[in-house]
This record gives C-alpha cells, structure tokens and sequence, in this order.
C-alpha cells in the first residue's frame, strides 16, 4: 500500500488515492482516529476529482461508529461468493480465471460460525452487507487463534467466530444456555451466545463458555492450476480432520491485487468461489415450499420473515427465515406458494437465497400493502416497507425500546414493556419515568429489589446529553460525531425547524494536535437527515417532554460548579444534574470558580475555606435542589419510587 501518511497526491493513481481515501475515511469515521489533517484529506479527494469527477467517493455518505452496542456500517461491505456444488465448476472457474499455468489459487476452509473484524478495540459482525453489529461485550468470552499465536484476543484480527469441534464436546455439555438445556450443536451455540447480552451473557462468561476466533489467514493451501487438480481430495480430507466446524471450502486467486482487478459482479467478487459441502448438489431442486410470510416490526421499517415446509439443514430443523427486505421479495419475484432456496452458510440466522425454479399454482403476493399491525398505509423507503403511522402500536414499542437502549436502561427488556404498554401503564416515553416499584412489582419476574433497581436505573436515565436524544431517533448516518456537530448550532427544540440548507453548512470540527479544520455537512447528508427529522417531529417532543437533557457545549463558556460534603447520592449523580442545569463540574473551589454546593454550609472543609476566601457563592445542596428543578418539573418527578430512593 501506498504511504498512507507521506503522499503526494497529484502523483498517485485512481486505484491508489481511492485505496489511501478509503483508508482515512476509516480511520476517521469508524475508529475515531484520524491520521492526517482535513486538508491532506481534501489533496487526495481534489486529486480523484481530476482523474473522475464523478466518483461515488466524492459524494458518499458515512457513518461513524456507534460507542455503544449497536448498528456498525462497514465500509467494504461482504459480498457472498459465488456458489459451486460440484469441483467440475471449481475447475470451470479456475480454468476460466488463470491467467497463466503457474497462477496460484488459495484453498481455504469454509468456516460455518460468523464473519467478524477486530480493529483492537471493537468486535464487529460482518454479516448484513453494509451494516455489522458491535458484539465487543463477548471479547472476554473469546480466544484467538491466528499465525503463531493462540490466546486471549488482543490483536487485529479479521476471521470467524465459531466453537471448535472439541471445546463443544467438552465444554459446551456442561453449560446451560438461556432459558436452560444444552446447545444442540455448535452453530446453534455460537449464534446463541453472540446473541446474548446482560445477565445472559454474564451466566455464559461465569460458565467460561468459550468461543474461538479463526484467523482467515491461519489456514490456507496454495495451489496451481494442475495441482488444485492433484490435491483437491487430499486438502479436503485435511480440512475435514480440522478441529473447526465447516461448511465447505473456499477457493480464491492468491494475487491480491489480481483478485482486486476482477471485481464485482452485483453479488459476487469474481476472484473467489465457495464449494459446499453436501446439501444440495443439483442446484435445480427447490428447497422448499414459502407458505407464508410474516412484517415484524423494527424501530425504522418492517422486516419479512417466511414461514416454510420444515427442512432440515447441517442437523437443525428450520421452519422461518428472514426475506430481508421488500426489495428483495420484488427482485427474486417471490411469491407465497413458490419454491423457495434456504441457505444457513456462514450465517446463523437461516435465509432464503433465491426462488426456486418452480412457480407456485396458486401464487400469491409476499408483499403487503397495510401495516399488519395498525393498518395504516404502508410507506416505501429505499429497499424497505416502513409504517409511519404515529399511532402505531408496535412501531411505538421499537422505537420506545431503541431509545430505552440509547438511554442505557439495560434492564428493561421487550417482553416487559410490551406487558406494561399492554397494560395501558406505558404509552409514551414519559410514562416510564412516572413507574413505580408497585407498578414494576405486578409484572412476572420481577422481585423486591429487582423492581427498585430497575426504577433506580429508569430515573439515572432521566438525564440524558443531548446527543443521546438526537441518536435515538435513528435518523440516517447520524452518530455521535455528527450528532455533536449539529448540536453545536442548534438545540434539540430548534431541530424540526431547521432548513436543509442550514443543515448542509453546519461545519464539522476535524481536531489534528493542534491544528483545527472544518468540512461540511453536505446537501445528502442533510436531505437524508431533514426527511427524517420532519417524520420524528411528535417523537422528539415527546423524549424531549419526558427527560431532562443535558445541552451539548455550545460556544460560550459554562459557569462552574463543585460539591462539598457526604450527599446521599453518588457525586456523579450530582455533576450529572448539574451539567442538565447548564454547569460545567469541576473538582477544585478555586478563585473562578462560579458555585459551591455544601451538604452543610457551616463546615470548615478546603473547599469551603477557599471558597469564602475567594468570594465565592455557596448554596447548600437543599437551595441548589430547588434551584435547577423547576416548580412544573418537580411535580413530575415527585416519582413514588418504594423507599429504595429519594431522588430530589
Ligand atoms: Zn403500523
């Protein structure tokens, strides 16, 4: 690769300046690490401009990283290989493709767990195309195995997450999973325990469940042309005595840059195939009959799931598999009655793949028209199928729970506020911050004590930055980098009147050590971002009516605050209410500082003497209590909240 720090843009190649943007974009949109300033990156972006104005790069839209657990966009999305169920094909390809005799192949294991990247701080998923998930909280749980080197996962790796054959002979017969039983098999158990989280996940790590990462680099046979021919069944009976599950082998041209130079095709790199394992060896055969399908509703669109004759695939019986989205059911032209393809390879959620050659008799349309759960009109977005209706229900309870995450209440799951918005306690955002630990207490599961943490972690959440608020509402490509930036112009109860022009020149701040450079938001970014504000207007009213938000810096200087004295709530819960209030905490009563708090005004602590010294203001906590809370929101939050906590 080029230097990616010491170019000289004018003199690199398309293919180069493309390669070195794309690794600055990265840097500073998914690791938060910038290497180079604003203006090194406008050389390069102005040098593409010349070879091609037009390039997608100069235009294109990214999304930072998400800090918590959640939703990654990936810059090189994965493409599926191509498929060969006989080596005929193999050979076909392989001979099509070389470019020489002596060209060299790779043979490598398909791995049947999940695809997954490690950059040495975050763990993500590969597996949705463009959008990965953050898994990082299962780092503990997994062990590296890579050249030279296997043990706890502490260095970048791009590989996949599976159990090997022998640790779930040994282990996994003695771990109980959620819910109890065993694990079936392994693929069931890592796609499990990847989609555990909380307590879930701590009974896993107090198991010591343990996953392995399989470097993609740990295994890989290189062949020509003629001895791909020679050695194929010999390195397939190797990988098979290969401790990892597998679910075929992957064969791939050696030359990088070779490989690269193929490119696409709309579903597959050209330079690698996939030969499967056993299944379906005549690709003709149907798999199976769709005989329905259900819209489950996410916090954005409605996701279809197809409900079909049961089949068995690798030992586990499968009856639903997700269509992915609208548009894929219009392009496959897939109808309810169809033959339908299921493929689990590398995935552990099953999908369809493709319609089956065989058209149903009685065909009906997979696709809806109506939400099936308000009946409201049905709005496409893109490849999705979204309902917009304000007053649907289950739309109400995904979004409701999306921002329940982003508030960081982890012990609130769906089945329980499904139950409470059942019961009529909780309709909106608000409602939450009114519970009571008697009103927590009347639902299954829940104890004495659970029921008073669980307030005690609802009513933290009250207070919430700002940011927090606008990345709830999920609005397209804005994270918390973007989300910061806009905040910095406009309030929260500014933002559903703000102009896409507006939107489009708010200026992000690019810190390089000492140096500061700015870059626009953008026309796309703000069309995509307005649309989606105008939608969420009642939504934002309503978080913004339900918490207490604390404003992002926004120019002009905070006035200080610090706190003196034993409180009977953590100090951190004080600086928090503090910052809501429009001050900035600090650990010193020195001469600038602008308030003191005191537990007890009359104490004789440092901070007390500096302060009176110094002529600084003191309040005691009760005065500064009622100072912030205002009469109107105090009666709100006069929360029975059991005798577990006395908030105000
Ligand atoms: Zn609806």
């Amino acid at each position: 690769m080029t230097d990616v720090i010491n170019f000289t843009a004018e003199r690199l190649s398309e293919a180069e300046l493309v390669e070195l943007i794309e690794y600055h974009n990265r840097r500073y949109w998914e690791l938060g690490e910038p290497e180079i300033s604003d203006s090194r990156y406008d050389e390069l972006m102005r040098a593409l401009a010349k070879f091609d104005p037009e390039h997608p790069l100069l235009t294109a839209v990214y999304a930072p990283a998400v800090a918590s657990l959640g939703s990654v966009r990936l810059t090189e999305p994965m493409l599926s290989l191509n498929k060969a169920y006989s080596f005929e094909k193999i050979l076909d390809w392989a001979q099509k493709i070389k470019r020489f005799a002596n060209e060299l192949f790779l043979i490598e294991p398909k791995y049947d767990g999940i695809s997954v990247c490690f950059d040495g701080k975050t763990l993500i998923t590969r597996g949705a195309g463009e959008e990965g998930e953050d898994i990082s909280d299962k780092i503990e749980l997994i062990e590296l195995e890579t050249k030279n080197y296997v043990g706890k996962l502490n260095q970048p790796a791009r590989g996949e997450l599976l159990i090997r054959n022998d640790d779930f002979h040994n282990i996994y017969s003695r771990i109980v999973k959620s819910g109890g039983g065993h694990y079936k098999n392994s693929r069931n158990a890592v796609g499990g325990i990847v989609g555990l989280k909380d307590t879930a996940l701590e009974m896993m790590k107090l198991q010591k469940a343990k996953l392995t990462l399989v470097d993609y680099s740990l295994i890989s046979y290189p062949v020509n042309f003629d001895e791909l021919k020679e050695q194929w069944e010999d390195i397939l009976s190797q990988l098979r005595e290969l401790p990892y599950p597998q679910d075929g082998v992957v064969i791939k041209i050696a030359d990088e840059n070779y490989a690269h130079s193929l490119g696409n095709t709309a579903h597959h790199p050209r330079g690698a195939i996939a030969y499967k394992f056993g299944g379906d060896e005549d690709e003709d055969t149907p798999n199976t009959i769709l005989r329905n399908v259900e819209w489950t509703a996410g916090k954005n669109c409605l996701t279809p799931v197809a409900t079909f004759d049961p089949l068995d695939i690798t030992g586990t019986t499968i009856k639903r598999a997700t269509l992915h989205n609208a548009k894929f059911i219009e392009t496959n032209d897939i109808q309810i009655g169809d033959a339908i393809r299921v493929i689990r390879a590398g995935d552990v959620i099953p999908k369809i793949s493709a319609r089956g050659k065989v058209n149903g008799k009685d065909r009906t349309s997979a696709l809806i028209s109506h939400c099936p759960f308000c009946n409201s009109k049905l709005v496409r977005k893109g490849p999705e199928l979204c309902c917009v209706s304000a007053d649907c229900k289950e739309t109400i309870l995904q979004r409701l729970l999306a921002a329940i995450r982003n508030f960081g209440i982890e012990h609130l799951g769906e089945p329980t506020l499904r139950k409470m918005m059942e019961i009529g306690r909780v309709r909106h955002l608000g409602d939450l911050f009114e519970l009571t630990a008697k009103d927590i207490l009347q639902l299954e599961g829940f104890a004495t004590k659970s029921a008073a943490n669980l307030i005690e972690e609802i009513q933290k959440a009250r207070i919430v930055n700002d940011y927090q608020v606008l990345a709830a509402l999920n609005l397209p490509a804005v994270g918390i980098n973007i989300a910061k930036a806009i905040l910095t112009h406009f309030s929260l109860q500014e933002l559903p009147n703000v102009t896409v022009e507006q939107l489009a020149a708010i200026q992000m701040s690019h810190k390089i050590g000492q140096k500061e450079s700015f870059r626009v938001l953008g026309m796309i970014r703000a069309k995509a971002i307005h649309q989606e504000l105008v939608l969420n207007t009642v939504f934002l009213e309503e978080l913004l009516s339900a918490v207490k938000v604390i404003r992002s810096a926004g120019g002009e200087k905070l006035p200080t605050i610090c706190f003196t004295g034993k409180m009977p709530e953590k100090r951190s819960f004080y600086e928090k209410l503090a910052r809501s209030a429009g001050y900035e905490p600090v650990s010193e009563a020195n001469s600038s500082l602008g308030l003191l708090v005191a537990m007890d005004v009359n104490e004789n602590s440092t901070k007390l003497k500096n302060a009176r010294k110094n002529n600084v203001k003191i309040v005691s906590l009760d005065e500064f209590l009622k100072e912030i809370v205002p009469a109107e929101d105090n009666a709100a939050s006069q929360v029975e909240v059991g005798e577990t906590m006395d908030l105000f």
